[in-house]
């Protein structure tokens, strides 16, 4: 479907991104984000939703998902779309105006501001076959709402952050987690091993290293599975568990994809930018984790400057006679304030 033209089109709906739809709202000109993901949120949604984050400017403490929806919010302020599930697969150029091309939807725009991150990223899947016809139905590698799963038994595949986070995190709420792991070493932060190991040692988890998924299957009939099989890599033996959800924790798998080919400079999955947040592609702006330039630190706090600068640049290069400096959003009219 061919959707309207728009002054700029941001590629990625992470904090970056979202601060950028809500920025080219206030310098008045129209914006959209695609992202190939199903929320919006960008790494904070996908990897710590429920982790606080304490070093944003001016906010003491936040959850993760918390800062995503007032980021959401600031940025509905001007009713500019977010179109999910939407990957980048494709530019086209034509005179000034370009088309984006998503597995979906076709998106002209005047402009573009890169803001992809760790580039499109989905879960890393368990690579045992038995698991592939329960995801969905028992098995989740993505978690957003852990609420969902009180009550019940629990089994986390991993040794890394997420697997931990998780594992410590639903020992309130599932009725038995269980985290399983092909080593005894861990890749997640000492003090989150931990407190998982304290609450083995109390009897309220339990911890199985050197152990992989072996099996899974159904024995009430359902079309939910109630055990599986775990198998000692090193004993080479087999036990079974009762259990109702599985979550794979083994990271993500990222690349760039079609971005990587529109002869930008591009090293590590990172894009080159100058200090106007620019690609060297006249149009094409980038901001947040997936640029690089002297000195680059990858944090939220930076991705919203970088984000301000490429929109800046964008609306002056769309419209030489809008200024790049915006003016101060306590004098503007827009929010129904008074120069002064
Ligand atoms: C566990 C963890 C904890 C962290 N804690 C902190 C912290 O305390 N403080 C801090 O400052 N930073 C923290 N970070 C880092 C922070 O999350 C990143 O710096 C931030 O998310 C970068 O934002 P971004 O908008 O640039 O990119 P991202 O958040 O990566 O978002 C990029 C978006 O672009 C989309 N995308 C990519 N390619 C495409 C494509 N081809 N088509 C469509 N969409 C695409 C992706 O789907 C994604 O939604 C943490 C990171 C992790 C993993």
């Amino acid at each position: 479907m061919l959707q309207e033209i728009k002054d700029i089109t941001i590629i990625g709906g992470g904090p970056a991104g979202l601060f950028a739809l809500f920025y080219a709202g206030m310098r008045e000109v129209s914006a959209q984000i695609v992202d190939a993901l199903p929320e919006a949120g960008g790494q904070l949604t996908a990897l710590y939703p429920e982790k606080y984050i304490f070093d944003v400017a001016g906010i003491p403490q936040v959850l993760a998902k918390d800062l995503v929806r007032s980021l959401v919010e600031q940025a509905s302020r001007f009713q500019q779309p977010i179109h999910l599930t939407q990957r980048v697969v494709g530019l086209e150029q034509d005179g000034k105006e370009f088309v984006l091309v998503t597995d979906r939807d076709r998106f002209p725009t005047r402009s573009i501001i890169i803001a992809a991150g760790i580039g499109a990223f989905s879960p890393r899947r368990l690579p045992q076959r038995c698991a592939e016809p329960w995801y969905g139905r028992g098995i989740y590698d993505v978690v957003t709402d852990p609420e969902q799963f009180r009550d019940r038994r629990v089994l986390i595949i991993g040794g890394g952050d997420t697997a931990f986070d998780w594992g410590t995190q639903l020992l309130s709420r599932a009725s038995r987690v269980t985290l399983v792991h092909r080593s005894d070493r861990f890749r997640a932060h000492g003090a989150t091993v931990a407190e998982f190991q304290a609450a083995v040692n109390a009897g309220r988890a339990e911890l199985y290293t050197f152990h992989e998924l072996h099996d899974i299957s159904c024995r009430n009939g359902g079309d939910r599975f109630s055990h599986v099989v775990l198998r000692d890599i090193k004993a080479k033996s087999t036990r079974e568990l009762e259990v109702d959800v599985v979550l794979p924790m083994l990271g993500f798998v990222s690349n760039m994809g079609a971005i990587g080919e529109w002869g930008l400079t591009i090293q590590n999955d990172e894009i080159h930018v100058n200090s106007q947040m620019e690609t060297g592609r006249p149009g094409i702006y980038a901001a947040g984790d997936v640029t690089t330039y002297p000195g680059k630190l990858k944090l939220i706090a930076t991705g919203f400057g970088e984000a301000a600068t490429a929109v800046n640049q964008a609306v002056h290069w769309i419209y030489p006679e809008k200024k790049i400096a915006p003016g101060h959003s306590s004098n503007m009219g827009l929010f129904g304030q008074k120069d002064d």
